[in-house]
């Protein structure tokens, strides 16, 4: 890498980002539900053509390096770079097109996942370098902490308890490092770090009309603790519980909402897990204000109590409700009462 004179930029002090764990609270404003990018760009932003970009050129070459061998990283990695390949040109510093090629050897970025990512600060669950004005990843410099020969390394951590939802939104906000964006720079829903974000407050889960960042959920029934008849009896009231939703619940619910079983739990952003000792639902999101409540969810899982097996379609139909619309249950499920933990 090669700084310009002058510049201490961040390579004398390359400065990391900071990710806090999932868990923790953080939202956006939405100005339409089930939007991905429903906020304005900063009008007064510096833009460089990719001529000026770090990269030096327009098709970034994005591979990568998984260690983790649990889920399909790659369809997680490539959603991200989607994301940010359609909405770049409005919020990044550069232009820049990245491509994915899994395997290639000598590419420009790697995405590195792994369980522990070591990054410079504690409790970051992903880490790279964000390139300051005269930064070139060139691989010139001896900064060898997030570059390998020319390769400039972005870390991700993930475990058997990351879905594909965190991972791509881990890879969206190094990504958007990548494109010289920091914390306070939109789009805040997953620039900004989990609790330390912006300042001004962000309508919380219970808040919304649709707590998730995208319409399309999908649901995994974790068989793994029930006896067959219960298995069949808990899947059959999922479904029901699904095609109670995707028809519109009775006109509460957001139309685009699509919710679909899948037999793949790093898919997820749903678990329903029967046999548990109690029927309760554990939603993980994150804030992105300074408050402590949850402003959007990645992952939930719904525990359906060994006692509660008869009247699964029940609790599993007023969970759902929680999770389509905090706060709302649609007419069928108004009268079912469950548990309710935030973890
Ligand atoms: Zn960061």
């Amino acid at each position: 890498m090669v700084l310009s004179a002058g510049c201490g930029g961040f390579l004398s002090d390359p400065t990391p980002t900071p990710e806090q764990t999932e868990s923790a609270p953080e939202t956006i404003e939405r100005t339409s539900t089930a939007d991905p990018t429903p906020e304005v760009a900063d009008a007064s932003r510096q833009r460089f053509q990719f001529e000026d970009s770090p990269f030096r050129k327009e098709r970034v070459i994005v591979g990568i390096n998984d260690t983790v061998n649990y889920g399909n990283f790659t369809s997680a990695a490539s959603d991200a770079l989607s994301y940010w390949n359609k909405y770049g040109s409005t919020y990044g510093r550069y232009d820049a097109h990245f491509v994915l090629q899994p395997n290639a050897t000598n590419p420009d970025i790697e995405l590195r996942r792994s369980k522990q990512v070591n990054c410079p600060k504690e409790r970051q669950i992903g880490c790279s370098p964000t390139p300051a004005e005269e930064t070139v990843f060139n691989g010139s410099s001896n900064h060898t902490a997030f570059v390998d020969n020319t390769t400039v390394i972005v870390r991700i951590e993930s475990s058997s308890e990351t879905n594909w939802r965190m991972d791509r939104n881990n890879v969206i906000h190094e990504m958007g490092h990548m494109l010289g964006l920091n914390h306070y720079n939109y789009p805040i829903w997953v620039m900004a770090p989990p609790g330390k974000g912006i300042k001004h407050s962000v309508k919380d889960v219970s808040e919304t009309s649709y707590p998730w960042r995208d319409p399309e959920l999908k649901v995994y029934v974790d068989t793994s603790n029930v006896s067959k008849s219960e298995q069949s009896q808990v899947v059959n009231s999922t479904q029901e519980v699904i095609e109670y939703y995707n028809s519109g619940a009775e006109d509460t619910r957001i139309k685009e909402l699509n919710l679909e079983l899948t037999d793949s739990q790093y898919k997820a952003d749903i678990i329903i897990n029967p046999g548990a000792n109690a029927s309760d639902i554990y939603p993980k999101g994150r804030s992105v204000d300074r408050d402590a409540n949850l402003e959007y969810l990645v992952k939930v899982v719904i525990n359906v109590g060994a006692e509660d097996t008869d009247r699964s379609y029940d609790l599993i139909g007023r969970m759902m409700a929680y999770l389509t619309r905090p706060g709302s249950p649609p007419p069928e499920f108004k009268q079912v009462t469950v548990g309710t933990k935030q973890g």
